[in-house]
């Protein structure tokens, strides 16, 4: 159920203060990755969130990537990688964005998607909601019909969910 996966996120979360930068509270999910009963528990939880199904999972580096592949073996589907910028070897399209902690790129190969492919976009945590706009711009951008958007966590203060609308975001965890 929604409370029973909220708290199996939240038993895998430590809040590690000041990392990268002063003043943030950065959520290290890689003890929820490190276990597997929870991690199949999420993972499950995400693609049941979507009924109708999705074509490809699009994941952001580099936590997004843990996640999508997962989700993408358990439905059948590929896995779409959303790389930093200059990672990709071949012609892409890249989206400039303001992050919670700095500036960052996001790039995507420009045929990644088959034109009107759904795709659920992936990733560990929104904060401020500048990477999920970026990846869902690239996405669409390339061709793919954005299916869902869906986090382990959703720090709800930086109200990165009002950035998407109105794309719908769905978080296993909102603190
Ligand atoms: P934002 O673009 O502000 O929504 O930031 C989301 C991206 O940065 C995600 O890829 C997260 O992995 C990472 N991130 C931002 N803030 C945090 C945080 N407090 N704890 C863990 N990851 C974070």
């Amino acid at each position: 159920s929604g409370p029973e996966l909220a708290a199996v996120v939240a038993n895998g979360t430590i809040d590690v203060p000041d990392f990268p930068k002063a003043g943030i509270v950065f959520k290290d999910l890689m003890p929820l990755f490190a276990d597997g009963a929870a991690f199949r528990r999420v993972v499950d939880g995400i693609v049941a969130r979507y009924p109708d199904g999705f074509d490809v999972v699009a994941g952001v580096e580099a936590r997004g990537f843990v996640v999508a592949a997962a989700v993408a073996y358990a439905t059948g589907t590929g896995v779409i990688p959303v790389r930093k910028a200059g990672k990709l070897p071949r012609k892409a399209l890249s989206a400039t964005y303001a992050l919670e902690y700095g500036e960052a790129t996001l790039e995507v190969h420009e045929d990644a998607f088959i034109a009107g492919q759904r795709v659920l976009v992936v990733d560990d945590v929104l904060a401020t909601g500048g990477t999920a706009g970026a990846a869902l711009d690239l996405v669409e951008r390339a061709g793919g019909t954005v299916a869902g958007f869906s986090v382990l966590m959703e720090l709800a203060f930086l109200e990165g969910r009002k950035r998407l609308a109105p794309r719908e975001v769905h978080a296993l965890l909102t603190v």
